[in-house]
C-alpha cells in the first residue's frame, strides 16, 4: 500500500487571545492550573511557570462566582508581568459562572454534561463570547454525560458524540465559529472511538471546528505518559487534533515538554495516510485480527507470529499497511510488531514508541510488541512494553490508577497521596483504583475503577466501590488503610512479595 502525504484534518482557525489553532498553525500545547483560583499570587506564578515550559494556553478553574470574578486579577496581573499566555476558565455547573468570566478571559470551556441549557444559557453565553472575542470549548467526558444522554446512549463514544454535536448545532445555528470541541475519557479505547465518530459526525453536517485533544485521569510517571501518547498519538497519526493537553497527576509544567514531544514527534513524520474508517473502532466492534488471547511482549515465546519491523519515519502507516496487505493465507497468523528506537531519555523512548506502536494495538491490528533500544535493560524495555499493552487496553499487567491531574478544587496533596497508594497497591492485578481530587467530578470521571479514593473536603476522603460510596468524610490520616481494608473485604488484595513490604 502507497503511502501517502501526512494531513491534519481541515479545521477553521480559532482565535485563543494571541494564540490561533486550527488551520495551518500548529499543534498548541496546553495545561491546567492546581492552585486555589482565588489565590491570585499562587495562580499567576503557576501560570508563568506553564508559560516558561512552553504551552501559550492555560486553564484555571472557576467553580464560583468568586473564583470567577477573581480570574479578572490573575489576567490582569499575568499581563503586567509581561505575559500574554492565553487564558481559559474551565466551567461545570453554574453557567451564570461562565458568563462571568467570558468577561475577563479568552476561552471558556463548557461540559455538556453539566450545563444547563433550558432557559437559553447557552446561546446567551454564545452572544457574550462573540461580543468580547471569547472562544468556547464544548468539552465532553466520558464520566459526566447529563442523564437524558446517559438514558439514551448509556456512557458510549456514541453518546458523547451525540452530547457535543447539540452544543455544536447550536454554535453553528447562531453562525458562531470560535469553537473547539472535546471528548475526553481515561479509557484509551473509548477516547479514540469518540474522536473518531465525532470527526465523522462533524464532516457529515460540514463542521470543521477545531478538535482539543486529551487522555484524562491519566495518572503520573511513565504510565501516565505511555497512557496519554497511546491515544493522542492514535489520533494525531488520523491528522485529527488541533490542541493538546497531556493530563498528568504532577506539577503541570510536567505536561508541557511531553506534549510537545508528541507534537514534535509527528510534525516530523514523512508521510501517512487517512485512517478514517470509525466503524472499525467503535469498541464493540474492536477485535483483535488473530486468536492470541493475551498479546506478548518480545521477550516471551512467540513461536508462530509473522514479526514485522519498522525501518520507516513512520513506523504506524509502514506497519499498518504492511499487516493490512498481509494475503488471505495470512489473515489469521498473529503479528509481532518490531522497532527500534535510540532515544536519549527512557521518556522519549516510551512516549515515541507508545504513541507508534500503541494505536496498532489498540485498533486491533497486532498481537505483540517488540523495541529495540539500545543502551537500556531488557527489563525496562519489557516494562515499557508492558506499559503499551495495557495502555491499548490489551493486557493487563499491573494496577491501573485513574489519577486526576487536579485542580483549584483540589484539597489535598494528590500527588504525594497517590505515591503513596501506589506504594501499597502497586502489586495488584487487575485493579482500577481511581485518586481524585473531589467529590464534584470525581466520581463520574472514574466511573471505570474498582475502587476510588476521592477528596471529599478539607482532610476528608470517600471511599468508593465501584460506583457506590462505601465510607464518607474519612480522615485523611486513616483513608489509605481503610482503602486497603476495604480490597480485603472484596477480596481482591494478595500480599505484596517479601521484598516490598
Ligand atoms: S476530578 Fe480532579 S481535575 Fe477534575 S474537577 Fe475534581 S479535582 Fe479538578
Amino acid at each position: 500500500m502507497e503511502l501517502t502525504k501526512f494531513r491534519r484534518r481541515p479545521t477553521c482557525e480559532v482565535h485563543i487571545g494571541r494564540t490561533t489553532i486550527g488551520g495551518t498553525h500548529p499543534i498548541a500545547v496546553q495545561s491546567m492550573t492546581n492552585t486555589d483560583t482565588n489565590d491570585t499570587a499562587a495562580s499567576v506564578v503557576q501560570i508563568e511557570r506553564i508559560a516558561r515550559a512552553g504551552a501559550p494556553i492555560v486553564r484555571l478553574t472557576a467553580q464560583g462566582r468568586r473564583e470567577g470574578e477573581n480570574l479578572a486579577n490573575i489576567v490582569r496581573q499575568l499581563r503586567a508581568d509581561g505575559f500574554d499566555t492565553a487564558v481559559v476558565a474551565d466551567i461545570h455547573f453554574v453557567p451564570e459562572v461562565a458568563s462571568i468570566a467570558a468577561r475577563y478571559v479568552d476561552k471558556v470551556r463548557i461540559n455538556p454534561g453539566n450545563y444547563r441549557t433550558d432557559h437559553g444559557e447557552l446561546e446567551a453565553l454564545i452572544e457574550q463570547c462573540r461580543e468580547r472575542g471569547v472562544a468556547l470549548r464544548i468539552g465532553v467526558n466520558h464520566g459526566s454525560l447529563s442523564k437524558r444522554i446517559f438514558d439514551r446512549w448509556g456512557d458510549t463514544p456514541e453518546g458523547m458524540v451525540a452530547a457535543a454535536m447539540e452544543f455544536l448545532r447550536v454554535c453553528r445555528e447562531r453562525s458562531f465559529d470560535q469553537v473547539v470541541v472535546s471528548m475526553k475519557s481515561s479509557n484509551t479505547r473509548v477516547m479514540v472511538a469518540a474522536y473518531r465518530l465525532l470527526v465523522e459526525a462533524m464532516d457529515a453536517e460540514g463542521m470543521h471546528y477545531p478538535i482539543h485533544l486529551g487522555v484524562t485521569e491519566a495518572g503520573n510517571g511513565l504510565e501516565g505518559r505511555v497512557k496519554s501518547a497511546v491515544g493522542i498519538g492514535a489520533l494525531l497519526a488520523d491528522g485529527i487534533g488541533d490542541t493538546i493537553r497531556v493530563s498528568l497527576t504532577e506539577a503541570p509544567e510536567n505536561e508541557v515538554p511531553v506534549a510537545q514531544l508528541l507534537v514534535d514527534h509527528f510534525a516530523s513524520r514523512p508521510g501517512e495516510f487517512e485512517v478514517l474508517h470509525p466503524e472499525r473502532y467503535s469498541p464493540t466492534a474492536y477485535r483483535r485480527r488473530s486468536h492470541v488471547t493475551v498479546p506478548v511482549v518480545h521477550s516471551e515465546p512467540h513461536e508462530g507470529f509473522r514479526i514485522l519491523e519498522a525501518t520507516s519515519g513512520n513506523p504506524t502507516a509502514e506497519l499498518r499497511a504492511a499487516i493490512l496487505s498481509l494475503d488471505d493465507a495470512e489473515a489469521d497468523v498473529p503479528v509481532l510488531i518490531r522497532r527500534r528506537y535510540e532515544e536519549p531519555t527512557l521518556e522519549h523512548l516510551a512516549v515515541k514508541a507508545a504513541a507508534d506502536l500503541g494505536p496498532l494495538l489498540l485498533d486491533g491490528l497486532a498481537d505483540g510488541l517488540w523495541i529495540d533500544a539500545p543502551g537500556y535493560s531488557e527489563e525496562t524495555i519489557r516494562d515499557v512494553e508492558l506499559m503499551i499493552l495495557q495502555a491499548a487496553r490489551v493486557r493487563f499487567s499491573r494496577t491501573e490508577y485513574i489519577a486526576c491531574p487536579s485542580c483549584g478544587r483540589t484539597l489535598y496533596d494528590i500527588e504525594k497521596t497517590l505515591e503513596r497508594i501506589k506504594s501499597r497497591t502497586g502489586h495488584l492485578k487487575n485493579l482500577r483504583i481511581g485518586v481524585m481530587g473531589c467529590i464534584v467530578n470525581g466520581p463520574g470521571e472514574m466511573a471505570d475503577a474498582d475502587y476510588g479514593y476521592v477528596g471529599a473536603g478539607p482532610g476528608r476522603i470517600t471511599l468508593y466501590k465501584g460506583r457506590e460510596v462505601v465510607e464518607r468524610n474519612i480522615p485523611q490520616e486513616e483513608a489509605l488503610d481503610r482503602l486497603i481494608e476495604l480490597i480485603k473485604a472484596h477480596g481482591d488484595w494478595i500480599d505484596p512479595p517479601a521484598d516490598v513490604r
